[in-house]
């Protein structure tokens, strides 16, 4: 039987079980209607996965959610520890550091965003500090406190949020048990060949190494950066944006936990590159992105090891990338998701996002049963991937772009590369007026740019005139007054350790858990 002839089930074949593909297999059992669709997923004890991706934003929340994970138990099972954002350390010049939290900056007064206000007040020599003081994710991240945020936006403790922290393999091993126990098949085996359907160019089938063959309608492409089926196969091509990102080498090492565990990852810019921490409830990963333009192999891996604060648990492992992603990433009957699809540096935890939203918009635009594959949802898809790439790649570019780091060739670079024109204009607006729309197809919020720009020395030259319609003595009692709450709501918050303590659905173990979710 052919691509398009089956009648039965639509059958769809996820080749690869790194997170992309166990993500998948989870999302996809929740999500479809179980009569209408076959889920097999193929992966290779063999060839293994990346074995990298800590750091998560607040969405991964949402994914779980809707797969039902009870918070606690997903936790301990994953070691996963809260973050609540990311901290810049020499990013803008040494000796300088800032947070990018999650969650906002002040409050909008008179429909105001806060950054006029703030702009305002420091223009008329108020002593307004700096923009972070503004922050209630930034005041816990100074504390290494953590409570889950309340649901009251009007409220100073509703103005943030958290993702986690974990081991990017046992997630996946959790999702495996999750999405197994909800009818998923698993195959071991290594594919070693593919076939296409001569008269319209679709894969329909997969044959392994031990000689087995596997048919499918639709392939969901998860197998890294190998790229199997939308890469190699189809030929899907290539965008190549290591003009602006050109860090192409990490090397990664985890080390051993040091106390407190603190809510954020730090990200510490060096010569060549830039070093990560993410603390984790067993150990604390790290790891090293460097240009090999600018920093060799050895000389990277003496930086990682010099800055680990716990002793290594292993040897460095080297990994080569190239910033970019697919033209397409759903070609005919192939769908990329993972690394297959793209890579932007870790720099801002987008890849486990992007893995998120790629299963959101499969689901929506999943072929029906017996129909075919149209090529208007392939293009839809195509599209919403597109623009996310490169509002989540211009967001990237930004950390780099604005840099003081003058003498060392990778950031004098940086600050001389011409700038896609869609992030230009949004830095030019944000100098001349204060102001930062929002995008509509796009991953960080204005407040995550307010982060960034201001954290990397872009300030506003002015602000929106509006603004004044508050007093400026009532301004300064506000921003006061904001102050102070901060202040004292984070003051009697626990430290992260009494949540991640307290007991889950499940405290006999996750796959118990996993399975009691499963057949909810
Ligand atoms: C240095 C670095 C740091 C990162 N840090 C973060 C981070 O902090 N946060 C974040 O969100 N993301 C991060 N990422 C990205 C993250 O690691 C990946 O997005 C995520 O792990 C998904 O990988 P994947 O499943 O697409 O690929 P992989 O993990 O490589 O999985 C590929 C799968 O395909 C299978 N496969 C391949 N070929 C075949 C074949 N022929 N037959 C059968 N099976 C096959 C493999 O066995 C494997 O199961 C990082 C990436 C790098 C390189």
């Amino acid at each position: 039987m052919q691509a398009g002839e089956n009648t039965g089930p639509l059958r769809i074949v996820i080749v690869g079980g790194g997170t992309a593909g166990w993500m998948c297999a989870a999302g996809l059992a929740r999500l479809l209607v179980p009569d209408d669709y076959d889920l097999t997923l193929i992966e290779s004890e063999e060839i293994g996965t990346v074995g990298v991706g800590e750091a998560t934003l607040p969405h991964i929340r949402r994914f779980n959610a809707m797969l039902g994970l009870d918070e606690a138990a997903f936790l301990r099972a994953t070691q996963g520890s809260i973050k609540l954002g990311v901290e810049f350390v020499d990013w803008l010049r040494p000796g300088e550091r800032y947070i990018h939290p999650f969650g906002t900056f002040g409050e909008p007064w008179a429909g105001v965003e806060f950054q006029h206000h703030w702009t305002r007040a420091r223009q008329a020599g108020e002593p307004v500090g700096s923009f972070q003081d503004y922050s209630y994710a930034i005041a816990a991240c100074r504390r290494n406190a953590f409570e889950p945020p309340q649901d009251d936006p009007a409220s100073i403790r509703g103005t943030y949020d958290y993702a986690y922290h974990f081991d990017a393999g046992l997630y996946a091993d959790y999702l495996r048990r999750w999405a197994t126990a909800r009818g998923v098949e698993r195959i071991e085996g290594k594919v070693v060949d593919i076939r296409r359907d001569p008269a319209n160019g679709h894969v329909h089938r997969l044959t392994l190494a031990s000689g087995a063959e596997v048919e499918g309608d639709l392939f969901v492409d998860c197998s890294g950066f190998r790229s199997l089926l939308v890469g190699a196969t189809m030929g899907s091509g290539w965008h190549d944006w290591s003009e602006w990102l050109p860090c192409d080498r990490a090397l990664a090492v985890p080390c051993a936990r040091v106390d407190p565990l603190t809510p954020y990852t730090r990200l510490t810019a060096q010569r060549g590159g830039w070093v990560w921490r993410i603390p984790l409830q067993h150990r604390t990963g790290n790891g090293h992105v460097f240009s090999s333009r600018h920093c060799s192999e050895d000389e990277a891996c003496d930086i990682l090891l010099s800055r680990l604060d716990g002793e290594a648990l292993g040897e460095p492992r080297l990994l080569r990338f190239q910033a970019g992603r697919r033209d397409r990433a759903w070609v005919g009957n192939c769908v990329a998701i993972g690394l297959s699809s793209g890579f932007l540096e870790p720099l801002e935890s987008t890849s486990i996002y992007l893995i998120q939203a790629a299963i959101i918009d499969l689901a929506n635009l999943i072929p029906a049963r017996g129909g075919g594959i149209d090529p208007r949802l392939a293009a839809e898809f195509n599209r919403l991937f597109a623009a996310l790439y490169e509002r989540t790649r211009d967001f990237l570019i930004l950390h780099y772009a604005a840099n003081d780091r003058v003498g060392e060739p990778l950031w004098d670079e940086a600050r001389a590369m011409t700038l896609p024109d869609d992030l230009r204009q949004r830095i030019d607006l944000f100098r001349a007026s204060g102001t930062m729309p929002e995008y509509r197809l796009g991953l960080f919020s204005r407040d995550s740019w307010l982060a960034v720009l201001i954290g990397q020395g872009v300030a506003p030259g002015t602000y929106n005139r509006l603004a004044d319609h508050v007093p400026i003595a009532e301004l300064r009692r506000r921003l006061v007054d904001l102050h102070a709450r901060i202040a004292a709501g984070v003051a009697d918050m626990p430290d992260q350790a009494a949540f991640l303590a307290r007991p889950g659905a499940d405290d006999a173990g996750a796959g118990a858990a996993m399975r009691r979710v499963a057949t909810a």
